[in-house]
């Protein structure tokens, strides 16, 4: 038979589709809530996932799960880890979370929300009977207001994804917003859960540092721990592309500073002038363009939690500068499951 489960995050858009399963509207029997680390989700994330979610749906006959990653080789092997302990770790060298580019302010790629949720979904879904031949249908928690996010979700072959809030028929049309999914729940007589995320994501919108700095200074000095950490940990690290020629590659589907493929027909370089400053196309730190035309061996750049080019501290701590920032949505959205 095939599993329906949904993709359980926390926030209000999936804590709607519980009250919405529980009240016979959708049919979706389990609700997985992959945890990416105590020490990473919000407190109050976790405290209404045990507190409120569990005992609802157990009320209603509706089975909740809560998973973590778990690796199986390496010294914490079959220990489930924590998102906040790998950023931390002093000889980690990888960036899983989409940090900001000093210059442009654009998030970097991440891997926290395929290797701690999706995979760790996937893993519970395999395990239960899952398979490409009989795959599981996945909800996810994406109302009407932020449909664009659908597009972005990556599909494991076990699976197909499925978004109830798009598609639920009202009296008012066709699918549910966030104050309608907002609605559902307390009418049900639950308490409206906070968006859910990890306090430290790069996604946040501006207003959402401002208010973490003013309410929960405990969580914004983590934070700015761990912009620190970061850029101390890529200041000892060199990039690699000091010594090579610093230019561009113009050609669509090429990334800056790739190797373009050999059979490229329109394919360009576009070299960078000497003696002048540009981002480096893999850190982005600002360098001069040395008289050979290629970058100068360097360390690596800082990245930021915020699209604004500077540590999370300086830009916050900054009352007057903020007043002239624009702090209204960035347009960066999670195209997964986090609710950000
Ligand atoms: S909330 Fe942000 S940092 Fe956390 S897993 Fe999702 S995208 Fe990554």
């Amino acid at each position: 038979m095939t599993l329906r489960s949904v993709s359980y995050g926390g926030g209000v858009q999936s804590t709607a589709l519980l009250v919405l399963a529980a009240q016979g509207f959708i049919d979706f029997p389990v609700f997985l809530f992959a945890n990416v680390g105590d020490q990473a989700e919000h407190p109050a994330t976790l405290r209404y996932v045990r507190e409120v979610a569990f005992d609802y749906a157990a009320a209603h006959g509706i089975e909740m799960h809560e998973l973590h990653r778990t690796p199986t080789r390496g010294v914490s092997a079959g220990q489930p880890e924590d998102l906040w302990d790998r950023l931390m770790r002093p000889e980690s060298r990888s960036l899983p979370i989409p940090v900001r580019m000093p210059d442009t302010g654009a998030p970097g790629t991440r891997s926290c929300t395929a290797d701690f949720k999706i995979r760790v979904v996937g893993k519970w879904l395999r395990d239960h009977g899952a398979t490409a031949d009989d795959p599981a249908t996945v909800a996810v928690g994406i109302s009407t207001d932020e449909w664009e996010r659908a597009n972005a979700r990556t599909v494991e072959p076990y699976e197909n994804v499925v978004y109830p809030l798009l598609k639920l028929e009202t009296r008012r049309g066709i699918g549910l917003n966030r104050a309608q999914c907002e609605a559902v729940i307390r009418d049900a007589g639950l308490p409206v859960p906070r968006k859910s995320s990890c306090f430290f994501c790069p996604f946040h919108k501006p207003t959402v540092w401002v208010d973490m700095a003013r309410d929960e200074p405990e969580l914004f000095a983590k934070s700015v721990l761990l912009e620190d950490t970061l850029n101390e940990r890529r200041a000892r690290m060199a990039c690699p592309k000091g010594g090579e020629r610093a230019g561009r590659a113009v050609l669509d589907g090429v990334e800056d500073g790739a190797e373009l493929p050999e059979d490229a027909e329109h394919a360009g370089w576009l070299s960078l002038p000497v003696g002048q400053y540009h981002p480096c196309t893999s850190c982005h730190a600002v360098l001069q363009v040395q008289p050979d035309g290629t970058w100068p061996a360097h360390r690596k750049g800082p990245v930021y939690l915020t699209r604004f080019g500077k540590p999370l501290r300086d830009w916050v701590g900054n009352q007057g500068e903020q007043q002239s920032l624009d702090l209204s949505d960035e347009g960066y959205r999670c195209g997964d499951v986090c609710d950000t």
